[in-house]
């Protein structure tokens, strides 16, 4: 008699139903803000909060570089700023919580958008006196183009800054989301009392701390009790939810989850006000992490074996090392530290003995991860933006789209007897997704240009062309500002106007080069036969 022992099916096997459960309480997301809006204060008072640290400001200090873990690239240490994008974890009630880094100010780059191609969610974080700004709007477009539920958060109610309703009305305007506020301020920007929570009715009062440095105690009272305390305030903001309940929609899960609504928080980060409720709408709303779709449109099942794509590369953190680092997103199965797994591009396997946490400075081995959490794998030479890695069962996701440039200059080789070095440093920036190469006949082979996102990407390209390929180069910049999608035959209709040139990116697109949008109106408006298009779903013209 012959036995047959059971295979265990990857998908249903006991080790499956652990990581659906874990899968289950993850919660993956970013801030999308404008820089000064108040995202790293509302890093360290999430973090504070879920008690990770114990004060607020250890996080990811922007002065004082005290304690580096690691090597960082010269660069880095000489700006005193960080570039280095990752994922803060912490835990908070039974969830465990993703927060990814979108990097801003100086540091805004094409991967400040590719993070968002690794979040379920994202919160919006908006500066009560400033409004939707421009970075905002940038990031914003990518959350839609790719479906992405968003919770706003207007922050600094503490200080002077817009009427409540009008910001509402700004955000539907401008994002084109139905504002579903689930908090009312009591008392205006500048005169914070504290929130009316519209779901049960109850007055949450502001208190203050110093400096946010510790967890405000948020008290809580009923409604009578808050029109005894703030007679006015709680009157007026009585009725303006009165008038809400009439005109904005109330919350519906499927209309945020479709991108339809955003649940509105009112908040003051840096006294830790509103911090709470943003983690419990995080943890009750955002969705778990779910299957992400193959290049044929199928999900493989968070359950099954362990699959993750590469949305970040960083190299030369460590110039005697050469050490670089590839930021994966697990989008299945679970991910063990020194597990062989294949990278889906050349089939070879590759292992991941070195998986660390990375979030700012600090970095700490990593053993287990699972759908939706982030890990940074060390010495990944081989790793590119957009690949896919999995075990077991191949499978392959879409590539990452890119974004439209904003930058351009045109690369030039200091030492010409380095063709070849010259040629292969520009060859694996462009691979690697570091910068979008553009190249033309007029410009010919060895003036190509570079275009980005963020100048941050200018510095790093050439600083990698020096030391890593030993071909130092000079950039020139071009006065360009806007890239537009294109054809052969409109060629000379575009270039007829100055201010306009037509080169060509390494995926064969023809991309249209405009010093302003005024300029590329006036092409267009004359010549309605053009082709001139979005690069991306997610610009905005
Ligand atoms: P980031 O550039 O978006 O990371 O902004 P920061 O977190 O560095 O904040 C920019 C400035 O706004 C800092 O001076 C913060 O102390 C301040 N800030 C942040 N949140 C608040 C807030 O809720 N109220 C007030 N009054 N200031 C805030």
């Amino acid at each position: 008699m012959t036995t047959t022992v059971p295979l265990r099916q990857a998908d249903d096997g006991p080790a499956s139903a652990d990581v659906v459960a874990e899968a289950a309480r993850r919660r993956t997301f970013a801030v999308i803000s404008h820089p000064d809006a108040g995202k790293s204060t509302l890093t360290e008072a999430l973090a504070l909060h879920a008690r990770v640290i114990g004060r607020a400001g250890a996080v990811h200090g922007k002065a004082g570089r005290r304690g580096t873990v690691s090597d960082w690239m010269d660069m880095e240490k000489a700006r005193g700023i960080s570039i280095t994008s990752a994922a803060l974890q912490f835990s908070y009630r039974d969830a465990v919580v993703n927060l990814l880094d979108t990097p801003g100010h100086a540091d805004f780059s094409e991967d400040t958008y590719r993070v968002l191609t690794a979040v379920d969610a994202a919160v919006m974080l908006v500066d009560a006196a400033k409004g939707l700004e421009a970075q905002t709007m940038k990031l914003f477009a990518v959350c839609r183009h790719r479906g992405i539920p968003v919770v706003t958060v207007v922050n600094k109610w503490d200080r002077p800054g817009k009427d409540a309703l009008a910001l509402m009305d700004e955000i539907a305007e401008r994002t084109g989301l139905t504002p579903t506020p689930l908090t009312w301020p009591v008392g205006i920007a500048g005169d914070f009392r504290g929130v009316l929570d519209r779901r049960d009715g109850s007055y949450r009062r502001y208190t203050r701390t110093a400096g946010g440095a510790t967890v405000a105690p948020e008290e809580l009272l009923s409604p009578a009790e808050a029109a005894a305390y703030e007679p006015d305030a709680w009157a007026q903001a009585c009725e303006e939810a009165d008038l809400l309940a009439a005109t904005a929609g109330e919350h519906d899960q499927d209309l945020f989850l479709s991108g339809v609504t955003t649940p509105v928080l009112f908040a003051s980060a840096v006294s830790n006000f509103g911090v709470g409720a943003l983690l419990d709408v995080l943890v009750d709303l955002s969705p778990a992490p779910a299957g992400r779709p193959d290049t044929d449109g199928t999900p493989r099942p968070v359950g099954g074996p362990f699959s993750a794509f590469v949305f970040k590369v960083q190299s030369g953190m460590d110039a005697a090392h050469r050490d670089r680092l590839a930021y994966i997103r697990i989008c299945s199965g679970v991910f063990e530290r020194g597990m062989v797994v294949t990278h889906g591009p050349t089939g070879r396997p590759f292992a991941t003995k070195y998986a660390q946490h990375v979030f700012g400075r600090e970095r700490e081995s990593i053993d287990l991860a699972y759908p939706g959490d982030v890990v940074g794998l060390v010495n990944a030479s081989a790793l590119h933006v957009g690949d896919t890695l999995y075990a077991e069962r191949p499978v392959a996701f879409p590539p990452l789209t890119t974004f439209a440039p904003e930058h351009f200059a045109v690369v030039r080789s200091l030492e010409t007897a380095k063709h070849k070095q010259f040629r292969r440093g520009i060859a694996q920036l462009e691979s690697e997704g570091v910068v979008q190469v553009l190249r033309s006949d007029r410009r010919g082979e060895q003036a190509p240009v570079f275009a980005v996102v963020g100048p941050m990407q200018f510095e790093v390209a050439a600083h990698r062309m020096e030391h890593e390929f030993s071909a130092p180069v000079r950039l020139e910049p071009l006065p360009y500002t806007l890239a537009m999608r294109t054809d052969e035959a409109s060629v000379p209709g575009i270039t007829a106007t100055t201010g306009t040139e037509v080169v060509q990116r390494s995926d064969g697109e023809l991309l249209a080069l405009f010093t302003t949008k005024w300029v590329m109106g006036m092409v267009r408006n004359g010549k309605p036969h053009l082709t001139l298009e979005p690069l991306v779903a997610a610009q905005l013209d």
